[in-house]
């Protein structure tokens, strides 16, 4: 197949129709509204839906909510996750002697908190990251514990996403006739 090649014509040669077109976007540009953010002196606008860097909920009587069950460091995709369990005394059986998320790993997907039973991990709502050394990017137990207090707003979206995708999941079922399992609630 042979492709006949476009000869430019006189004014196409001169390039000047493009370089006006360019021109003009140019000066459209220069008259718009800016939208460079002072970061860090202006910090990003977190909401709820924000998914920063994963991290533990400590509960009131300082405890991890964590129970070592090991279902997020499986759900990982990036293989960030490293849990150690342990046994207790107290009426929750084990509990991570060792948790550690490398967050040079992490790739914020949220997976760990989709998977969590215990809503014991959180995409909070820190994003800053820097460090000088790669090990300093492997956060520890304590490094990672958060009071509950603030992960509310988070929690609270969660619930309602899950709310939202159980119903949908309940609808679908029920429209393709498994409507024992939509009547059970089975999700
Ligand atoms: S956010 Fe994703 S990549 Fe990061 S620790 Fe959780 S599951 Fe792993
Ligand atoms: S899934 Fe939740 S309870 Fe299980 S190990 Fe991870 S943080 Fe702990």
């Amino acid at each position: 197949m042979t492709v006949r090649r476009h000869s430019l014509s006189w004014s196409e040669r001169l390039y000047l129709p493009a370089v006006a077109r360019g021109l003009a976007i140019t000066l459209r540009a220069m008259f718009r509204p800016r939208f460079t953010r002072q970061y860090p002196e202006e910090p990003m606008p977190k909401y709820p839906v924000t998914r920063g860097q994963p991290r533990l909920v400590r509960k009131e009587d300082g405890a991890p909510a964590c129970v070592s069950c090991g279902l997020c460091e499986y759900a990982c995709p990036a293989f960030a996750i490293t849990i150690d369990g342990g046994e207790t005394e107290r009426f929750i059986e084990r509990e991570p002697k060792r948790f550690e998320i490398d967050m040079l790993r992490c790739i914020l997907c949220g997976f760990c908190e989709e998977a969590c039973p215990k809503d014991a991990i959180f995409m909070s709502q820190e994003l800053e990251l820097a460090g000088y050394t790669r090990e300093e990017h492997v956060l520890g137990l304590e490094q990672l514990l958060r009071p509950a207090s603030d992960f509310e707003e988070r929690m609270r979206y969660v619930g309602e996403i899950n709310h939202r995708w159980h119903a949908t999941e309940l609808a679908a079922r029920a429209r393709t006739g498994n409507k024992d399992a939509a009547a059970a609630g089975h999700p």
